[in-house]
């Protein structure tokens, strides 16, 4: 996939723009498009789908609402490099190195699992060094102290200054910058579903939707129920209080964080038949399955405008 991607602004030797928030060219609002989709139809609950994954070709759906902010607070405080953390396969190092390829930062990618350094590159994290990351891999036990004062001081004594993200990219500014999320759906849905890996959109885009609709949060890592506290913590951080109406279910994570089981297959398969949409299986998969699950459940009156967001 990287491969095919169109050469970068900052290609071909040319050094990269000093760090400003030029931001590359990204499509907002993402584009709202209903779908007939039988599994809700039966029930007389009607799906859009909120195009999240338009946004830009490398700065995939969530992860450009949840850098913006980020971005424009590192370079109004003069940092010219991002330091971040992420598992092997975390899509939030990925577009953070992509953000800062196509906006002028360095960046360096912690990863967890220092088993990985003298190994070849998965697709993942292959396409981050190839936007410019310098990744650092640290044995797990030091990755879970990463935000511990001395751990961190220790990366910044190696890497030098940088404005610093958390794993998964969920701050306060990242809520803030998900609220958007709600604004744009505002009188088109009664219900927004989103997928929750660390909660941070949920919190946004909850704070963003008007009085009325509700969002719900699916996680997709087991024994989510952390989610409810973490949730609200961002939205504390972010906006003084918690925001909206939302809920996290977490009976849909098919046995966690990247698993699968056959009725996901299934599901996700026939999604894509009937839609033509290819459905991301780590997140937008088993949101999708928990609509459905809870249209079929009862959980829905008939005319209910039901929103999923397609963050990937
Ligand atoms: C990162 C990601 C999410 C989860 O976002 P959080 O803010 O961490 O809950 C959902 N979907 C996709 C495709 C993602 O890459």
């Amino acid at each position: 996939m990287a491969a095919a991607d169109p050469p970068l602004p900052s290609d071909g030797g040319t050094p990269a723009p000093s760090p400003g928030v030029a931001p590359p060219a990204v499509r907002l609002p993402s584009p709202l498009v209903e779908v007939e989709e039988p599994a809700l139809a039966r029930y007389g609950v009607r799906l859009l789908l909120k195009r999240d994954d338009l946004i830009h070709p490398r700065l995939v759906g969530n992860k450009y609402r949840k850098l913006r902010l980020n971005l424009d607070a590192a370079a109004a405080a003069g940092h010219r490099t991002l330091l971040t953390f992420g598992g092997a396969y975390s899509n939030h190092l990925r577009a953070t190195a992509a953000a800062g390829r196509l906006c002028g930062f360095a960046t360096v990618g912690v990863v967890r699992g220092d088993e990985l350094a003298g190994r070849p590159l998965n697709p993942s994290l292959a396409a981050a060094a190839a936007d410019g990351m310098r990744l650092e891999f640290v044995d797990r036990a030091t990755y879970r102290r990463k935000a511990e004062p001395e751990v961190l001081a220790a990366l910044l004594d190696r890497h030098g200054p940088a404005y610093v993200l958390p794993e998964g990219g969920s701050n306060a500014l990242a809520a803030r910058g998900c609220a958007d999320l709600g604004r744009e759906l505002a009188g088109a849905a009664d219900v927004v579903a989103v997928a929750c890996g660390t909660g941070g959109t949920l919190a946004g885009l909850a704070a963003g939707l008007p009085a009325g609709a509700e969002a719900i949060g699916f996680a997709v890592l087991r024994g989510g129920s952390f989610l409810d506290a973490d949730v609200a913590r961002l939205q504390h951080a972010a906006f003084g209080g918690r925001r909206g109406r939302w809920r996290v279910e977490d009976r849909f994570h098919h046995g966690g964080y990247a698993r699968t089981t056959p009725d996901l297959e299934v599901f996700a398969d026939a999604f894509t038949a009937l839609h033509g949409l290819p459905v991301e299986r780590v997140y937008v998969a088993k949101m999708l399955y928990g609509v459905a699950a809870l249209a079929r459940e009862g959980a829905f009156a008939p005319g209910t405008r039901v929103a999923a967001v397609i963050t990937g």
